[in-house]
């Protein structure tokens, strides 16, 4: 089991594989106000750094579920690289589904909300994980400003305007779904060149050393187009952040 390989071609040099730089993940950690009696549980952990810096930094404990072999890999080395991998743990596997054996305190998916079928359905998943007064944490793109053309979405990578909603609109949705938004720390557009320009050096240096592998066309085309796409779109009209919940 494993995700398409084009993702862990693009972002294997990735720590976070979001708009967020370090310093946001760390912002948002210590804005949730987190100790060491706090179990997380993290679906779509992808390298890890959420909770491997969180154990480092607050003494959390908390367990990851992530479908690529790569990442996952990577997860356990970095938590062994920051001293915690007794308070962290790595589980290769579809989180669809995924409920937690002993409650959490933050349940978290943080852009991976198709585990769930959608966000509505991944706030309802990461719920059957949470102890009553727990933090449910989400992170979801949403439009700065609303693409004039279904053309400006398809470029922004979408499948359609409608695919996001603007800030307001998704704020309002989170109460609209009866839960207080209680923290929320956004991306910027250099968390967003962190995110997508370091796939560029990752790509090209990947492309140099396999030329003929059977991806490499695909890579190549997408090296091609990738810079000029994402400051066209992406980069001017979408938005992204980590929203924190409580149940009402
Ligand atoms: N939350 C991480 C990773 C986000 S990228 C971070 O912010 O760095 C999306 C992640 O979802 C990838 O790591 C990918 O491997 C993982 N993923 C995709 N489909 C999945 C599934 N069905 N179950 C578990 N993980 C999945």
């Amino acid at each position: 089991m494993d995700i398409p390989r084009i993702f862990t071609i693009t972002e294997s040099a990735h720590r976070i594989h979001n708009p967020y730089t370090a310093g946001k993940l760390a912002m948002l950690g210590a804005a949730l106000r987190l100790n060491a009696q706090n179990r997380i549980l993290d679906l779509g952990s992808g390298s890890g750094e959420l909770l491997c810096t969180w154990a480092r930094d607050y003494g959390i404990t908390g367990i990851g579920v992530d479908m690529s072999r790569l990442f996952s890999e990577q997860a356990k080395q970095r938590a062994a690289e920051l001293g915690v991998a007794d308070r962290v743990a790595f589980i290769h596997d579809d989180a669809a589904g995924y409920i937690a054996d002993v409650k959490v305190d933050v349940a978290a998916c943080i852009g991976a909300t198709w585990i769930g079928g959608g966000l509505d359905g991944t706030i309802e998943l990461l719920e059957k994980s949470l102890c009553a007064g727990g933090i449910i944490l989400v992170g979801e793109p949403y439009w700065l400003q609303v693409p004039s053309s279904e053309e400006t979405a398809r470029g922004c990578l979408a499948s359609s305007i409608a695919d996001f909603r603007t800030l307001p609109e998704l704020v309002a949705h989170f109460q609209d779904l009866n839960y207080d938004v209680v923290e929320m720390v956004l991306a910027d557009q250099e968390g967003w060149d962190r995110y997508e320009a370091a796939k560029w050096l990752t790509m090209r240096r990947w492309l140099d050393a396999n030329p003929d592998d059977d991806l490499a066309k695909e890579i190549r085309d997408e090296l091609t187009a990738e810079p000029l796409r994402y400051v066209t779109y992406s980069r001017e009209y979408l938005g992204w952040g980590v929203f924190a919940l409580m149940a009402r």
